[in-house]
């Protein structure tokens, strides 16, 4: 059988720990039998960016912008315990952080939904993928705590010197105090993400802040959203029949609960750090989470929601057997293989992404899985894997079909 050709390279990020070594399995076990693989390598494992003073990660964000898609592995953010560890020169920043602020991205989160594994909401039958705002609000913010009676004040004082102030509270004691900030562009960025997103995966997009209180800053929010709507997505999503909608937060936290799933929710940074945790483990693991970074100008980058998993990989380099579910790092491929399918009009390709995707939820739906959705799974003879002989096992259903 002859491989599938591919035109154009995906970027591809190598990254840390035992996700690092799931890479290579899937790579050599999945991928390269199959596809005449094509990518532009960047080492984002810890050593190298530490040896590029990170310059390799800025290099992998440039090329993403160049050539449209990227698939990465996971990486370590650096802290104290790195420094020695990887005998760092800096403690360097977060590779996702530096990543998302050269594509200006927003990151879609999406639960694997797969026979066995049964969401806690029992009403939800199809994934619902969480947006979220990626800059500034709390994350951002500026913080007095104050110790005596007094007057706060908002002060903008603009380019010209032209000062607006808005009294925020006459302290008679002790008490707390925080600024914080958002930008339209920013804004508009986030808003055309998602109805860029909501249109490419053909669901209905939720939109929910609380303007009811926040009558300037979450109401900023909402008009953006409108406005951009109506003037530039209105007609494609009524075309391919889905809808937008703007709630109240509260309203939406309800109608999420009663809903079948199935649609993109979008939140401000805060909401949305909290209700992806939320919904991600109310849909069974972290292992099962895919997450994509897509910038407004149509750039994407694909990754599994979870980490190094570096505690499996101590046992790993101890020479003990590991039970790594590799799921979620598979779809970051099979995502990356048919987005840069489809842009390139190669249809053997999202076929195959399609294919693997199949494999990978038969052979758990069959029995056959890894320790963390063993202990889960409401099915019944259940085979626990290691981590190499799950990779080969979904080669086994992939090639049978
Ligand atoms: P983690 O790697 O997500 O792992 C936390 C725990 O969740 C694991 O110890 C494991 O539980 C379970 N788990 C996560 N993924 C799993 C998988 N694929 N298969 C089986 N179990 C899985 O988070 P962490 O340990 O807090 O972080 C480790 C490193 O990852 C850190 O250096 C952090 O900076 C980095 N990180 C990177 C990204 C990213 O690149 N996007 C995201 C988050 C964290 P058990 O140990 O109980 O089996
Ligand atoms: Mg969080």
């Amino acid at each position: 059988m002859s491989k599938i050709q591919m035109t154009t390279p995906l970027v591809e990020m190598d990254g840390d720990e035992m996700t690092r070594i799931l890479w290579t399995m899937i790579k050599e076990e999945l991928l390269l039998p199959f596809i005449d693989l094509k990518t532009e390598y960047y080492d984002l494992g810890l050593a190298y960016r530490n040896e590029t003073d990170d310059k390799v990660t800025v290099d992998s964000a440039n090329a993403t912008l160049k050539y449209g898609v990227a698939v990465k592995c996971a990486t370590i953010t650096p802290n104290a315990a790195r420094m020695t560890e990887y005998d760092l020169k800096e403690m360097w920043k977060s590779p996702n952080g530096t990543i998302r602020a050269i594509l200006d991205g927003t990151v879609f989160r999406t639960p694997i939904v797969v026979k066995g594994i049964d969401p806690c909401v029992k009403n939800w039958k199809k994934p619902i993928t969480l947006a979220r705002h990626a800059y500034g609000d709390v994350y951002k913010n500026t913080e007095i705590r104050v110790e005596e009676g007094g007057k706060a004040e908002l002060v903008f004082t603009s380019a010209d010197g032209k000062e607006t102030r808005e009294l925020i509270h006459s302290f008679d004691g002790a008490g707390v105090l925080q600024g914080m900030h958002n930008t339209d562009q920013s804004i508009e960025s986030f808003a055309r993400a998602c109805f860029g997103y909501a249109i490419d995966t053909k669901q209905d997009l939720w939109f929910a802040t609380k303007d009811t209180i926040s009558k300037k800053y979450d109401h900023t929010f909402k008009d953006i959203f409108q406005e951009i709507y109506d003037a530039e997505y209105k007609e494609k999503f009524e075309a391919l029949g889905i809808e937008y909608f703007y709630t109240l937060i509260d309203d939406a936290v309800a109608r999420v609960m009663k809903s079948e799933g199935g649609f993109i929710w979008a939140c401000k940074n805060y909401d949305g750090d909290v209700m992806s945790d939320m919904v991600s483990s109310a849909f069974g693991s972290l292992a099962m989470m895919t997450s994509v970074l897509v910038s407004p100008s149509g750039v994407y980058e694909y990754e599994a929601a979870h980490g190094t998993v570096q505690r499996h990989y101590y046992k790993h380099l101890k020479g003990e057997e590991t039970s790594t579910n590799s799921v979620a790092t598979i779809f970051a491929w099979t995502g990356a293989l048919r987005k840069r399918g489809e842009l390139d009009g190669i249809k053997e390709l999202m076929e195959f992404a399609d294919k693997l995707e199949k494999a990978t939820l038969s052979t758990i739906e069959s029995g056959r899985m890894t320790k963390d959705l063993a202990l889960i799974t409401s099915l019944e003879h259940v085979t626990v894997l290691n981590s190499e002989d799950f990779i080969k096992e979904i080669r086994k259903t992939y090639e049978a079909m």
